[in-house]
């Protein structure tokens, strides 16, 4: 990696997240395909390092359980690039099971149809058929009011330090030069172009750029003179008025100590697991006192944040509102850490629905957790031009699976000609009529 900054370059990413490095990876070798230039055209800017921003905390879940059906194809597209070099980005291909309850059928019975319809292969169970199908992967399985189970066979997981390596090496061996500790600070423009960029090391020219700096995309907005606040009109008519544009929401994921085998019946290494129950309680597992009124929790075998066997979740987010405090991000920031709440929710959730995981808050691995992610105003990812030359990845806490927006920017930008499966995420879809809906869950994922 070179440190000397280009006075100028054709093509400059902003961020070296899931989205910024799949992209500057990506261009690079498209423009090589294509015979229209190689990675020397493309520069990758971050303030700190790959990975520093939300791409490096995750928990690095890929899965297709999504109300929303024009993220089914983005989700099938990055599957193809997990699947390219699965050893290299570390890619568990376990298969992701979402477990609800009975009020949730018609929204699972939508999802399945169109995983069949885009040909993403997953079975789907309901009634007793769902109890019976998690007991035989777990027998220690207790399944409360589980009604419906989808399981999808090509999600998985994937440790996040060995993901940024991986697409730090795809961006290296294309000849990509990566700049760390460079900070975009300003814009300089003329006649709705980005002319150059303003950072820290200096000023450079360019053709083209592409926004990918995750939770910092308000502060970048502002600069490129957007609105903080517009109409949102959805897709069934009702409209709101001055909503805000970014909402931050903190994520609060843990993991704890497991030195069993977290294994199914047939001795594999389980799909990812997914419960949302809508009215169903969680218990204290010591005195039964409601500690909630609803299950929403998520867990996989964890071994790259352990160091040894165990086991990662996450549970609800929540909203901060408009503003928060981004610097320092993630575990550095002393605003938004993962509290004995929720160590409490997760262990008493893994023990309500797996015996064999009962009794393990002290297991409960004591670190800086979390981290927090900016959402659009229908919680889904707006990706589109939001100056003629610039072009917006906001994936609206979505993203770490996403790794086939990059490519399919990457297509768009080379050849001309806009890619299909990026189109319904245009921003114009606010005004339009078209933002989305939320289907029957609590959470910001639709
Ligand atoms: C705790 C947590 C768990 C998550 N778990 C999952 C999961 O399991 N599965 C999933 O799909 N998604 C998950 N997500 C969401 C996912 O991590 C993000 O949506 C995704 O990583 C965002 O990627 P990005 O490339 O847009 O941004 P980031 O990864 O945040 O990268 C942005 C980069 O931009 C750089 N930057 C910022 N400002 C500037 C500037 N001015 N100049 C230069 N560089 C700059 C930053 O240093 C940073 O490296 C999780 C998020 C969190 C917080």
């Amino acid at each position: 990696m070179s440190n000397a900054l280009p006075d100028s370059t054709s093509y400059v990413v902003v961020g070296g997240g899931v989205h910024g490095l799949s992209t500057a990876w990506h261009l690079a070798m498209t423009l090589k395909q294509m015979g229209k230039g190689s990675g020397a055209d493309v520069i990758l800017l971050d303030k700190s390092h790959p990975g520093a921003g939300s791409t490096g905390v995750a928990c690095g879940i890929v899965r297709n359980f999504y109300m929303t059906e024009p993220m089914h194809t983005l989700v099938k597209e990055s599957v193809g690039v997990w699947t390219y070099d699965p050893i290299l980005f570390g890619y568990q291909q376990v298969g992701f099971i979402s477990c609800g309850d009975k009020s949730q059928i018609p929204d699972y019975e939508k999802m399945y149809q169109n995983h069949c319809a885009i040909e993403y292969p997953s079975d789907l169970y309901v009634g007793a058929e769902a109890k019976t199908f998690l007991k035989r992967l777990w027998p220690d399985f207790n399944p409360h009011s589980i009604e419906a189970v989808l399981h999808e066979k090509l999600g998985g997981y994937s440790g996040t330090a060995r993901f940024v390596q991986g697409m730090v090496e795809m961006c290296t061996r294309y000849g990509v030069n990566i700049h760390s500790g460079v900070e975009v600070q300003n814009y300089q423009m003329a006649n709705g172009r980005v002319t150059a960029l303003e950072t820290n090391k200096g000023t450079v020219k360019c053709d083209m750029v592409v926004l990918a700096v995750g939770p910092w995309m308000g502060k970048h907005w502002e600069l490129l003179g957007k609105p903080d606040r517009l109409d949102v009109t959805y897709q069934d008519g009702s409209s709101i008025k001055g909503k805000d544009m970014w909402t931050y929401w903190r994520l609060e994921e843990g993991e704890v100590y497991y030195d069993r085998p977290y294994l199914t019946s047939d001795q594999k290494n389980p799909p990812v697991l997914h419960i949302e129950l809508m009215d169903t309680p969680v218990p204290h597992p010591s005195n039964g006192r409601e500690i909630s009124g609803n299950v929403y929790v998520y867990w996989k075998y964890a071994s790259e944040r352990l160091n040894c066997p165990g086991l990662q979740g996450g549970a609800m987010p929540i909203k901060l509102g408009p503003k928060a405090i981004l610097d320092p991000y993630g575990h550095a920031n002393d605003n938004y850490q993962a509290g004995s709440e929720f160590a409490d929710y997760l262990t008493a959730c893994m023990g309500m629905f797996m015996d064999n995981l009962k009794g393990l808050r002290k297991n409960f691995k004591e670190r800086r957790n979390g981290g927090i992610g900016a959402f659009t105003p229908d919680n889904l990812p707006i990706l589109d031009w939001i100056k003629d030359n610039v072009f917006m990845i906001a994936d609206s806490g979505h993203g770490y699976k996403l790794t086939g927006v990059g490519k399919l920017l990457a297509k768009q930008l080379v050849s001309g000609r806009p890619e299909e499966a990026l189109k319904p995420f245009a921003f114009s879809r606010y005004e339009k009529g078209q933002a989305f809906g939320s289907g029957h869950t609590k959470v910001p994922w639709v």
